[in-house]
């Protein structure tokens, strides 16, 4: 057998990080850049596969490239993604250990894309048959119609997810799939109700009026044309490349192939109509004896028809639109709306109506792709969640602190898993144990997630606090209790001695993430963690004969009244990180690293600068550090003595007796300094990436 190291041979750069000479921030960027340009878009850093988005097809997706990486050791091809999906799902099948492949990166770097590939590879090598074939498709097609609801067209990415995903994909014991389990995360439901400049709503919106029939659209009480929509931003409706017609198509086939019925595909389309309509209703103030203004809906033609399309009397959604009613000490009193309050009431419906339907299309989803069986079984985890994110100029809000939040916890798993997988090996092979210096992010996950006095329990305890909550007042709070955390920073800061820097803006707070600092602006933390709907509205909701859209706003039911308020957003995400921390960490994991090289969505464009930032925010460099502070290059008896024993006439050309001798009789002859390497029980390893090199430069002058 001749077993190749591809790493090594006809190699555009180096195809593993970890054997890069001398190894600096620059050398690994130009590596980067040379295999981009030549169209290797996967490099290695051990394990851990980075992923350049090349922004065009590429011939490397075939049927063919599926079977040349089918069953073969992660080394032994060029660096590919399939190489990292076959590798997982052989340990899963042949070891019996549950896997998980995390993929980051920022937005438009190739996650979601990524997840696709390793799915889709997964489902090409398992299992035959109908009853599989039938899961297989199940999986793969609840992917159209999460998009269609969760992404949408953003200034970075065309088809940008605004949800996190995990899905766990269960397997029996031979290896074929048996069903799924998928969790969402934090949708970012404000896109609703209004978009920036440049970027649009939801697909689904734009699909469901380009691509329904004249009938369809008539029963939903719609019109054709996008600009009849408040809440369907123009600039940027038509999207060049996307097409929304035959997309729709693509999202009501793959609704029924997940097992979607006809009527409730109907009832989904209901509620988008609805959130459409929402967005029409308009108000205009109307001045009151005491000199104050209420509300009053402008037109109440999109109020009616809103009406009749999800069953809820008029009278009662109109009341809700112009009243509020706040219980106190048992007693309820009833206060107008003014025009803002009912703008701010429409929004906060339509957002939630919208949120609300995306997890009970989640829900819908796992009903009809779990596991059919309750037998014990493997599960193969992907994780497509939004990287770190900073914008500039302070604009950072409630939504890049839970992203970046969230990206801090998987560091954590990252430190934890790497480490940890390092350490079990050496154990394993018999190899003592080298300690390993890194820099551990707990602190900061600590400053956010502590439930005293981090800033999430903080920000809750303000939004529960009765009296006058704003912004200020939460930042204040943060300034007396946060002042003197090395990873904090404000300007105000309660306590003098702890004054930091006179630069930073009076209304943001600062936080030195592992991946770098990021100024938060504290304006919209209160609302958007309070999340608040009125309880007029959820009633009002809860009232419908629409089954689904009562079935979204349990809490409107009145013999609930005492419910508990529901837990904040803030509180909400962190549970859920949680549960996705642990559940992450019982599987072996597998790291892609999605970088995209330029922010143009072009092809053939490498900017050192961009690519520079994601290398820093994704803490590769250390990555790489930690990979070679142990050994550098670890490689089975077998295949090393495979390759370089024409380097020796005691081993060449056959070598008699177990590799492992082989491979020892071949170091002493070469004189490879003893220090350099340790023999483990099935595998040597290498200290020094320089070593592996001379050995290489020997070969090549045979
Ligand atoms: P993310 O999920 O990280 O925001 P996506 O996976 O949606 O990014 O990728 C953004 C776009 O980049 C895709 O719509 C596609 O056009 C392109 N792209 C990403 N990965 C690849 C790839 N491996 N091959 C070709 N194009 C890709
Ligand atoms: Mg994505």
């Amino acid at each position: 057998m001749e077993v190749k190291t591809s790493l090594l041979d006809n190699m555009i750069g180096v195809g593993d990080m970890v054997l890069l000479e001398p190894l600096s921030e620059d050398s690994f960027i130009e590596n980067l850049r040379n295999r981009f340009d030549h169209n290797e878009i996967y490099t290695y850093i051990g394990s851990v596969v980075i992923s350049m988005n090349p922004y065009r097809a590429l011939p490397i997706y075939t049927p063919e490239k599926v079977e040349e990486y089918r069953n073969r050791n992660f080394y032994e091809l060029s660096p590919h993604i399939y190489a990292l999906a076959d590798e997982a799902y052989r340990s899963l099948r042949d070891q019996d250990k549950d896997q998980c492949i995390l993929i980051t990166g920022e937005s438009g770097a190739g996650k979601t894309e990524a997840s696709k590939l390793v799915m889709s590879y997964v489902a090409a090598v398992c299992g035959k048959g109908q009853e599989v074939n039938k899961v297989k498709e199940q999986l793969l097609q609840s992917n159209p119609v999460l998009e269609a609801f969760g992404n949408a067209k953003t200034v970075r990415n065309d088809n940008s997810s605004r949800f996190g995903k995990y899905m766990d994909i269960e397997f029996d014991f031979k290896g074929d799939p048996l069903g799924g389990v998928i969790s969402n995360y934090l949708l970012e439901k404000s896109r609703v109700v209004k978009q920036p400049r440049g970027e649009r709503n939801f697909h689904v919106f734009y699909q469901l009026l380009s691509g329904a029939s004249d009938d369809t659209l008539k029963k939903l009480k719609l019109d054709r044309d996008f600009s009849k929509y408040n809440y369907l931003s123009l600039d940027s409706a038509a999207v060049i490349g996307l097409d929304d017609a035959a997309n729709f198509r693509t999202v009501k086939n793959a609704m029924q192939i997940v097992g979607f019925m006809e009527d409730e595909v109907q009832s989904v389309l209901q509620l988008v109509a609805a959130v459409l309509k929402l967005g029409n209703i308009e108000f205009k103030p109307e001045s009151r004896s005491n000199g104050t203004d209420e509300s009053r809906i402008k037109d109440k033609n999109d109020l009616k028809e809103m009406c009749e399309l999800l069953g809820i009397e008029q009278s009662v959604l109109e009341r809700a639109f112009s009243y509020r009613t706040v219980e106190a000490k048992q007693e309820k009193v009833s206060t107008t709306l003014n025009v803002a309050q009912a703008y701010y009431a429409r929004d906060a419906l339509a957002k939630n109506l919208y949120s609300r339907l995306f997890s009970w299309l989640v829900t819908r989803i796992n009903e009809s792709i779990k596991a059919q069986t309750k037998a014990r079984h493997k599960v193969m985890g992907v994780l497509d969640i939004y990287g770190f994110e900073i914008f500039e100029d302070c604009d950072n809000s409630f939504e890049q602190f839970i992203i970046n939040y969230c990206n801090e916890k998987l560091q954590q798993i990252f430190i934890e898993l790497t480490l940890r997988e390092e350490q079990e090996e050496y154990v394993r092979e018999g190899i003592e144990w080298t300690n390993i210096e890194y820099f551990n992010n707990a602190i900061i996950c600590d400053l956010i997630e502590n439930h005293q006095n981090g800033i999430l329990a903080m920000l809750d305890e303000e939004c529960l606090r009765p009296g006058t909550v704003t912004d200020e007042t939460f930042l204040d709070k943060l300034n007396t209790i946060c002042a003197g955390h090395k990873h904090f920073e404000s300007r105000q800061s309660k306590n003098s001695k702890f004054l930091t820097d006179h630069s930073l803006p009076h209304n943001c707070f600062r936080i030195q993430h592992y991946a770098g600092k990021v100024l938060y602006r504290a304006e919209g933390f209160v609302d958007k963690n309070n999340d608040l709907l009125y309880r007029d509205m959820s009633q009002a909701m809860y009232k419908a004969k629409h089954s689904l859209i009562k079935q979204l706003f349990p809490e409107g039911n009145p013999a609930k009244v005492n419910l508990k308020r529901p837990p904040t957003a803030g509180f909400q995400f962190k549970a859920s990180v949680g549960t996705l921390m642990r559940n992450l960490q019982t599987k072996n994991p597998n790291y892609i690293r999605c970088i995209k090289p330029n922010d143009k969505k072009a092809s053939h464009i490498f900017t050192d600068t961009l690519v520079c930032h994601q290398v820093r925010y994704l803490g590769l460099m250390e990555n790489v550090r930690v990979r070679r502070a142990g050994y550098a290059f670890r490689q089975a008896y077998e295949p090393c003595l495979e390759r370089y024993k024409m380097l020796c006439k005691r081993t060449w050309p056959h070598w008699k007796g177990p590799a492992r001798e082989g491979v020892e009789v071949l170091m002493a002859d070469l004189q490879v300094p003893a220090d350099d390497f340790s023999y483990g029980r099935s595998k040597i390893f290498i200290r020094n990436p320089r070593t592996l090199f001379s050995l290489e430069e020997r070969r090549r002058q045979c």
